[in-house]
């Protein structure tokens, strides 16, 4: 009897189930088939520590071959674009993940201009993907424009310099920028609330537009709400990087061994690594690449799209006055024409309204 009625029960829901409910099952298989891509800058002096990060961030060895140049070679040093793609898979899902590197920045005696090759390198992938979009074949389109840029400050200094500030008002408006404090085992607990809170405070100054966290719907999780809050409240993040495994408490775990002590990379109270890390993969990726899509390159696509338009315009005027001074005649009659034209409109306007004045008046006429 009870499961006769069970039975009922499932058929009586079956028929008021549309189905639209699995839409998302859908979206999913088709995404996870397809896989994804990221794609992210690295930016930031030389030495701050910015390829070891990269290698602890995704567990990986991007930088086996890297020649680092002596002090000589770097004099007159210019900025390298250097592109590391790994393919990662993790419980089926295949992520492409795409790290540009920036050598060389900062290094010469003189920087003027030295986030130039940067800013070139974002405006050639908006300008590749406006290509592709634009053409005939639109199905395989690789996006290689950059939804991320990590700008490395050095703890060194009394906050931002000036190089700093330069680079991230010239980079805001195209790229996604998050401020990484670099080296934090390098600064006190003390220290380092002092500095993220004078970064803050220039980063605001200086009218410097980093990356926003989404704002949170009021009927969000308290959960949800708390680590949005966590994560507004650490930039800049401040992280330890280290190519190697340590033994810690019986684990085995990234760290850097000193004569005094241990830091360990993934460990909360020593960095805001795993804050950086988890942001960056779990819980922000897609609002970066949505950003990047709906506004940096919505920007670019308008600015393209106006120039476009204006270059129109200046050509068609250009050949008019071509035409104008080849042959004048033309131009002469063209404007004889056209006064013609206008007059003759302007006379039958004027009749019309002599007309309706006549009929009105008539009308009147009568009426009385
Ligand atoms: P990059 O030139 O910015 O890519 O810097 P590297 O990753 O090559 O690091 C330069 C040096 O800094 C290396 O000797 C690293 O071992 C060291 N280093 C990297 N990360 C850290 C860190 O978090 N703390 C400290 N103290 N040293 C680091």
């Amino acid at each position: 009897k009870v499961s006769n009625t069970k039975q009922c029960n499932n058929t009586d829901q079956d028929k008021e189930y549309v189905g639209f409910a699995m839409l998302p099952n859908q979206v999913h298989r088709k995404t996870v088939k397809k896989g994804f891509t990221f794609t992210l800058m690295v930016a930031g002096e030389s030495g701050l520590g910015k390829s070891t990060l990269i290698n602890s961030l995704f567990l990986t060895d991007l930088y086996k071959e890297r020649k680092v140049p002596n002090a000589e070679e770097r004099i007159n040093k210019t900025v390298d674009i250097v592109k590391h793609t790994v393919s990662i898979e993790e419980k089926g899902i295949k992520l492409r993940l795409t790290i540009i590197d920036t050598p060389g920045f900062g290094d010469a005696v003189n920087n003027t201009e030295s986030w130039k090759p940067l800013e070139d390198y974002i405006d050639q992938q908006f300008e590749q993907y406006f290509r592709d979009e634009s053409g005939l074949n639109r199905r395989n389109i690789q996006d290689n424009r950059v939804h991320c840029c990590l700008y490395f400050i050095s703890p060194f200094g009394h906050g931002l310099r000036p190089l700093d500030v330069e680079c991230m008002k010239a980079l805001h408006e195209k790229v996604n920028i998050v401020p990484i404090l670099a080296k934090a085992d390098s600064l006190t607990a003390a220290e380092m609330r002092r500095k993220k809170m004078k970064i803050r405070e220039e980063i605001k100054q200086f009218g410097i537009n980093i990356y926003q966290f989404p704002e949170y719907d009021s009927d969000e999780e308290a959960d949800f709400k708390r680590q949005d809050q966590i994560l507004k409240d650490s930039i800049p993040f401040a992280v330890i990087g280290s190519n190697i495994q340590v033994e810690s408490k019986g684990r085995r775990v990234r760290g850097r061994i000193y004569p005094w002590g241990m830091v360990e990379v993934e460990n909360p109270v020593h960095s805001d690594f795993l804050l950086l890390r988890n942001m960056l993969v779990r819980t922000h990726m897609q609002d970066l690449k949505d950003v990047t899509r709906e506004s940096h390159y919505e920007n670019y696509r308008a600015n393209c799209i106006q120039n476009m338009t204006r270059m129109v315009v200046l050509e068609r005027k250009r050949r008019e006055i071509y035409r104008f001074q080849q042959y004048p005649q033309v131009k002469k009659q063209t404007v004889v024409k056209n006064t013609i034209v206008k007059t003759t409109i302007v006379k039958n306007t004027l009749t019309f309204h002599k007309e309706s004045v006549q009929r009105r008046l008539l009308c009147l006429e009568s009426v009385q």
